[in-house]
């Protein structure tokens, strides 16, 4: 656990994102939720020893920032629009109830009852919904909470101006590899100056230790590195299937190791990347003819 700001914490070891938190003096305010089941509950039983948590806000719909919202049944989900509407077809991207018991068999013996436990059925997915904006006001915090599209769709950003604290979801990733299998390259770029412009100390990335503003541009760079290795197999006319039979020097676009227990996904990630951008290279070009 560390402590980013006054009364903010995250925790940075866990298998999946960076879940957060902030103590405010009328209880807690949650950032994403931990994926693994018992790292959920053991979270819940350690904050309400304190105090009532009172509200949950996702960050983007992807499994290891939502996936641990049942574990928080009660506690009242915040998220942008798209993300309610997505928010049950991203989870069951991972498989049935039944394939994600037998895969926690090797990955989390501990939490092996947890899934699928009838108290815990319910997705818990966002009831208080936004579309641009929205401000919480919880004890004496301020939550301004953003759309910032980019790395996913809905991404949000959380900016919490008491602590000098912003967390940014997977818009940020701060040493550890890039996901960029469902971006939008340009609409990521855009909301990288956004957060940029806050005024604030502390960023507390997806995934990665807490970074300062200077690492905003070197996330800016691997984006744009990806864009122009994709533009330049465009522009000779390659697929995305014949791209990615050329040699793809990944450490030059992105020099950092993948983080937190994904390197399985490491080479398939690759594959991912080229297929998202060669296609959204080709719709921009194709927009830009009329
Ligand atoms: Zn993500």
């Amino acid at each position: 656990m560390r402590r980013v700001g006054r009364n903010s914490f995250t925790e940075i070891y866990f298998r999946g994102c960076n879940p957060s938190f902030v103590e405010t003096s009328d209880g807690y305010v949650m950032i994403d939720s931990p994926q693994i089941p018992i790292d959920a509950l053991r979270w819940r039983e350690m904050m309400e020893e304190k105090a009532p948590i009172r509200y949950l806000i996702n960050t983007e719909p992807h499994g290891d920032h939502i996936a641990g919202n049942a574990y928080f049944k009660g506690v009242t989900v915040v998220g942008q629009v798209k993300l309610q509407e997505c928010f049950d077809r991203y989870l069951n991207q991972f498989g049935s109830m039944d394939e994600k018991r037998e895969r926690m068999k090797t990955t989390d013996p501990d939490s092996v009852w947890l899934v699928g436990h009838p108290d815990y059925l319910d997705s818990n997915k966002p009831s208080v919904t936004f579309t641009d904006e929205l401000t919480l006001h919880v004890g004496q915090h301020t939550f301004n909470i953003l759309h910032h599209a980019g790395h996913t769709g809905p991404q949000t950003t959380i900016h919490v101006p008491e602590d000098g604290v912003v967390f940014t979801g997977d818009n940020i990733f701060h040493k550890c590899r890039t996901w960029l299998q469902e971006c939008d390259p340009w609409e990521w770029l855009d909301s990288l100056r956004a957060i940029e412009a806050l005024d604030v100390e502390t960023y507390v990335p997806g995934h990665g230790e807490p970074c300062g503003k200077a690492y905003l541009k070197e996330q800016a760079q691997i984006v744009e590195n990806w864009v122009g290795l994709v533009e330049r197999f465009v522009d000779r006319g390659l697929s995305a299937e014949d791209a990615l039979k050329e040699p793809i020097e990944v450490t030059k676009q992105d020099p950092y190791p993948i983080g937190q227990n994904l390197f399985p996904h490491d080479q398939r990630l690759t594959g991912l990347i080229i297929n998202n951008l060669h296609k959204r290279i080709l719709e921009k070009k194709q927009q830009a003819r009329g």
